[in-house]
């Protein structure tokens, strides 16, 4: 029986930061159910790539808008360069330190050469997801002996930007080599925990992991803006932000844990309080039942039909990716973009058009230029 233990690619930039996640037993964890948006993303990604189309349904605005951008990258730039895809086909590969194994979003070979992709849903900020794509490109090369180059591709999303690395087999080897060294060489006790340990397969049963937790929860509950001058929070703010970040996760991996074990199990309480799901009620309109009862009831309230036309106008929010989308389904192959940029310029001649920006806040390193990557937009 080989003891080894296993490896995912996705772990990998943690396994490279951290020697302590290796043999990370392979769980979905509770913190990375919560993920659903990056999973139904994917889920779509797949369906489209495999089967040439793909709808997404919903009413989730974060949800269209990411499927849209999906949508653009695959058809206007990837598709002709992965035919025949293989969408997350499982591979594995025996390393002598670990097993390695992976399901690369889509990966397509022709002759010598390969094409990897990965489709990112979150902000291309901290994330570090070349060691990911690496592992992938090792297994893929390792089920087609005859592939002697690779391109990777990150797709992110949200950005509309593309991070690319081109590699020989030579270079993926020796990269894949030196992983293995190094975990040969790890010495059972040293961990580096850090802003990568919210991704660790080994967050819930990390010892550093928990000490480090232990401290980012004193560290918040002692904080005291107001004693700090602006050199004291900005050298302290980064990673004091990091630690809120981690203890935020553990939360929602409580809540979900919670909510999961109260569905199958029934209330927890101790006699005088309990904690129970509450069933809440949304309730939604249909917009083409509606419409005409809604119209008849204003009528009957108010003077005239702009009157109308205007109060129900208040009531209608339209979600662009959706029309995007229907206008790539009804245009003609080679019309889609046209009709799409036309409609867009005549509703912002109209001054239909509202652009909102949302401050977020975000974590992000500072850029060294490295010659074997660029970025560039999806078509
Ligand atoms: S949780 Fe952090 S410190 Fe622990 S093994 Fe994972 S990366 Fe290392």
């Amino acid at each position: 029986m080989n003891q080894k233990p296993t490896n995912r690619c996705s772990s990998l930039p943690i396994l490279e930061r951290c020697l302590g996640m290796t043999g990370a037993p392979i769980r979905i964890g509770t913190a990375s159910e919560i993920a659903d948006v990056g999973t139904d993303v994917h889920t779509f990604g797949a369906s489209l790539a495999r089967d040439g189309q793909a709808e997404y349904e919903g009413n989730d605005a974060e949800m269209g808008f990411l499927t849209g951008q999906l949508r653009r990258a695959w058809e206007g730039r990837f598709k002709d360069e992965f035919p025949n895809p293989q969408v997350e086909k499982y591979l594995e590969a025996d390393l002598p330190q670990f097993i390695l194994s992976g399901h690369p979003d889509c990966y397509s070979v022709q002759g010598t050469h390969a094409a990897i992709l990965d489709w990112k849903s979150g902000h291309n900020t901290d994330a570090d997801v070349r060691g990911q794509l690496l592992g992938y490109a090792y297994l893929v090369m390792e089920a087609h002996p005859a592939v002697a180059e690779v391109d990777l591709y990150a797709v992110w999303l949200r950005e509309a930007n593309i991070t690319h690395w081109p590699f020989t087999r030579a270079q993926v080897i020796e990269w894949i080599r030196g992983v293995n060294r190094r975990v040969a060489r790890w010495d059972g006790t040293s961990f580096t925990a850090g802003p990568h340990c919210q991704y660790c397969p080994r967050f819930h049963d990390c010892p550093a992991r928990t000490m480090r937790a232990h401290s980012a929860i004193r560290d918040l509950a002692a904080f005291d803006p107001a004693g700090m001058d602006r050199a004291e929070l900005a050298a302290r703010i980064p990673a004091f932000h990091e630690g809120v970040k981690m203890i935020e996760k553990q939360c929602e991996a409580y809540r979900a844990w919670v909510k999961q074990d109260l569905r199958e199990n029934g209330p927890l309480g101790d006699g005088e309080t309990e904690l129970c799901l509450y069933n809440q009620r949304d309730t939604t309109i249909d917009p083409q039942i509606a419409w005409p009862i809604l119209q008849d009831a204003l009528r009957k309230k108010l003077p005239d039909e702009d009157s109308v036309r205007d109060t129900m106008s208040g009531f209608i929010k339209f979600q662009k990716g959706k029309i995007m989308e229907a206008i790539t389904e009804l245009s003609a192959a080679r019309e889609k973009g046209k009709d799409k940029k036309m409609l867009m310029l005549q509703l912002e001649e109209a001054g239909a058009l509202t652009v909102t920006h949302t401050q977020v806040l975000q974590t992000r390193k500072v850029k060294h230029d490295d010659p074997d990557t660029h970025a560039d937009t999806p078509g």
